[in-house]
């Protein structure tokens, strides 16, 4: 598990390093208020997708499944300033769908890490392959990297677009068509 003592003092040191008074009382509890607070945030390092991903349901229908404007929260691992916004999944299931819940469950627990987006992308698609054997899946995540807009280029809603398609939504364009037109309503 997390070794708070490490990030407390680190943060301390951070502090100290771009010259702030570690003592004065607004900065007196904050490396043990940041430890704390990575808990929450990069929390998903300690979970794992599968576990969320095992609460399956039979279907009948083989029509595509949407999940769209799934909102998260990450942490860009090259500057460690959030990037946020909303992640798109659709599916084609084998006979098995998960519950609604959990595909934003397993948005989470790649969310909450040092994280690209490129990779979260890629990590959120395999886990659902592997877990619900889909014919086909396909992820679209859009979001704002403040990494981007408060300091560097500062182009403020510029938005980061990526997707991963995986069997079907691979191999056939019109079926990522049909996913788009849908996200995009
Ligand atoms: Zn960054």
């Amino acid at each position: 598990m997390m070794d708070y003592d490490k990030i407390k003092a680190g943060v301390k040191l951070m502090l100290e390093g771009i010259g702030e008074d570690v003592t004065r009382e607004g900065l007196l509890e904050t490396p043990d208020r940041i430890a704390r607070m990575c808990t929450e945030i990069y929390g998903g390092l300690y979970e794992d997708a599968s576990v969320h991903l095992q609460k399956q349901f039979s279907v009948e229908s083989d029509d595509m499944v949407i999940e769209r404007d799934i909102t998260f929260y990450s942490t860009c691992e090259h500057h460690l300033l959030p990037f946020y916004g909303k992640a798109h999944i659709g599916y084609l299931p084998e006979g098995r769908v998960a519950g609604l819940s959990k595909l934003a469950r397993t948005v989470d627990v790649f969310a909450r890490r040092p994280q690209i987006q490129e990779k979260m992308t890629v990590q959120i698609a395999r886990a659902l392959e592997e877990n619900l054997k889909p014919k086909g899946v396909i992820v679209m995540l859009e979001a704002e990297h403040t990494c981007m807009t408060m300091r560097g280029i500062k182009k403020p809603g510029s938005k980061t677009v990526t997707m991963t398609a995986l069997g079907l939504f691979r191999e056939q364009k019109e079926l990522q068509d049909r996913f788009l037109a849908m996200v995009r309503q």
